[in-house]
């Protein structure tokens, strides 16, 4: 009996750091949009706060192909055929000072949510 009190207690605790964890990272990825721009130009804008499932997105580019992976509040260059690697080597998308970028096939992945917002009808920042 002594262990199964403690067995709840101890799920309940569980439960409840779950549900502050999920509430926090909610609150904290409000606003967790990622633009994908080829050329200067948005191919896809996605919320990352709303993936449920993680999915994969190739683009093709002169320098071959990119494979974008996304998941619930994550975003990464999964791999691509460009020479330097840059792109996959940078790992996540973490904040808007450094963005995703593959310079041979003009890929760049950013966040949206930023005041210094390219202008997507112009593509002039
Ligand atoms: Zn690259």
């Amino acid at each position: 009996m002594k262990n199964r009190f403690w067995i709840i207690i101890f799920s309940a605790v569980l439960i409840i750091s779950a549900g502050l964890w999920i509430l926090i990272s909610n609150l904290s990825l409000s606003a967790n949009i990622v633009g994908i721009y080829q050329n200067n130009r948005l191919i896809k804008k996605i919320d990352l706060n709303s993936v449920t499932e993680p999915y994969e997105i190739t683009i093709s580019g002169e320098a071959g192909k990119n494979i974008v992976q996304v998941s619930n509040g994550h975003i990464k260059m999964k791999s691509a055929q460009c020479p330097d690697k840059i792109c996959v080597n940078h790992g996540e998308l973490i904040s808007n000072t450094s963005p995703i970028v593959c310079l041979p096939n003009k890929i760049v992945i950013k966040f949206e949510n930023s005041s210094e917002n390219i202008d997507v009808k112009t593509g002039v920042k």
